[in-house]
C-alpha cells in the first residue's frame, strides 16, 4: 500500500503547476505550492502514508461537515433542515445569489459558506467562547489530536479580508435567515476555517465518517450512525461545491475540500483520507489532490456508485 500511494503522488505531482494556491487571504498565499501529502486510515486501524503528510496547514471549508455535525448534534435533524436545505447549488462557495430567486434557505447547504455561518449560530453555549471552545473540542475528537488549535496569522488575515463573507452574513440576516449577533457569528466562521490540521487528522476526521461515528480500533462512538449517513450524503452532493457531479463521477465518494489546500475523503466501510497540495482549480479545489484521488479511487475500487 505504501508503494502504491508513493507511485500515486508521484503520478499526479505534474498537476501541480496547473494550479494557483489560494491569495485572496494574504497569508495563505504564503503556502508551499509543492508540499504534496497524502494519509489513509483504514477502519480495521491501519494507517498508511506518503509524502508531506505531517505538514500542518488551515481546515479551511473541511470544518464545514464538523459545523454540520455539531450543529446536528445540539439541534436534531429536523431543526437543522429547517435552518438549512440540503441541495446543490451549483455556484461557487462564496456565491451571493444563491438562487435566482429571494433568498430561502432551502437554496442553500451546509457546505457553501452561507450554509455554514448559519450552523455556527446553532452551536449550543453559554458563551461565544464556550461554543468555539465545544466546536474545538468535537473537532479535536474526530481528528485524534487534544492539542488542536487555531492559527491566529491565517484567523486574523481571514477576518481582516472577509467582507465577502461579511456581505453573505448580512444579507443572511437582513431576510431574517441569521439569529445572534452576526459579528459574534463570522468570528466563529473565520476561527473556525483557521483550524490547524494535517493529512494524518484528516484521514481520522474521514475514518470517523467512513466508520458511522466510530472511532477505528477503539470503536469509541462520537456520534450517532444517522448523523454520518446525513453529513455523508451532505458531502457527496454538494461536497466539493460546484465541482461536485464531476467528482462524484471521477472519483465517487464522499469528500470535502479547503481553500488551503485539504481534501478529506470518506469511502464508507472501508477508510478515511486526508491530501494535502495547496495548488488549487478554479473552483477552489486541490487539483492534484483530486487527481490523486481519482486514482486511487480507480485502483481501490473505491467509487460507492
Ligand atoms: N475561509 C474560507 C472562506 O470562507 C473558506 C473557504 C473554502 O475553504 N472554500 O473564504
Amino acid at each position: 500500500m505504501e508503494e502504491l500511494l508513493e507511485r500515486l503522488l508521484e503520478e499526479c505531482r505534474c498537476y501541480i503547476q496547473e494550479g494557483h494556491v489560494a491569495d485572496y487571504i494574504p497569508e495563505l498565499s504564503k503556502s508551499d505550492p509543492d508540499a504534496f501529502g497524502i494519509y489513509i486510515i483504514n477502519s480495521d486501524g491501519r494507517h498508511t502514508w506518503a509524502g508531506d503528510c505531517r505538514q500542518s496547514f488551515t481546515i479551511q471549508s473541511i470544518v464545514k461537515p464538523i459545523l454540520l455535525l455539531q450543529a446536528l448534534l445540539d439541534n436534531g435533524m429536523e431543526a437543522v433542515q429547517r435552518r438549512v436545505g440540503m441541495e446543490a447549488t451549483g455556484k461557487p462557495f462564496d456565491a451571493i445569489n444563491s438562487s435566482d430567486q429571494a433568498l430561502d434557505s432551502g437554496h442553500i447547504n451546509p457546505m457553501v459558506n452561507m450554509g455554514a455561518i448559519v450552523m455556527c449560530s446553532l452551536i449550543k453555549g453559554g458563551t461565544y467562547e464556550e461554543r468555539f471552545q465545544r466546536l474545538l473540542s468535537l473537532t479535536g475528537k474526530l481528528a485524534g489530536e487534544e492539542e488542536i488549535g487555531v492559527d491566529e496569522a491565517v484567523y486574523l488575515s481571514e477576518k481582516a479580508h472577509g467582507s465577502r463573507n461579511r456581505a453573505l452574513a448580512y444579507l443572511l440576516k437582513s431576510y431574517g435567515l441569521l439569529e445572534g449577533d452576526v459579528e459574534e457569528v463570522l468570528d466563529c466562521y473565520f476561527r473556525a476555517c483557521s483550524i490547524r490540521v494535517s493529512c494524518k487528522a484528516l484521514a481520522h476526521i474521514g475514518a470517523v465518517l467512513a466508520n458511522r461515528g466510530r472511532i477505528p480500533l477503539t470503536n469509541e462512538r462520537i456520534f450517532p450512525s444517522a448523523l454520518a449517513r446525513y453529513v455523508n450524503a451532505i458531502l457527496m452532493t454538494c461536497g466539493m461545491y460546484d465541482g461536485s457531479g464531476e467528482f462524484a463521477v471521477r472519483v465517487g465518494v464522499p469528500a470535502k475540500s479547503g481553500v488551503a489546500g485539504g481534501i478529506m475523503a470518506v469511502a464508507p466501510t472501508r477508510m478515511g483520507i486526508g491530501i494535502y497540495s495547496p495548488a488549487l482549480d478554479e473552483k477552489g479545489n486541490s487539483l492534484a489532490g483530486i487527481r490523486l484521488l481519482e486514482k486511487l479511487s480507480q485502483e481501490l475500487y473505491l467509487s460507492i456508485f
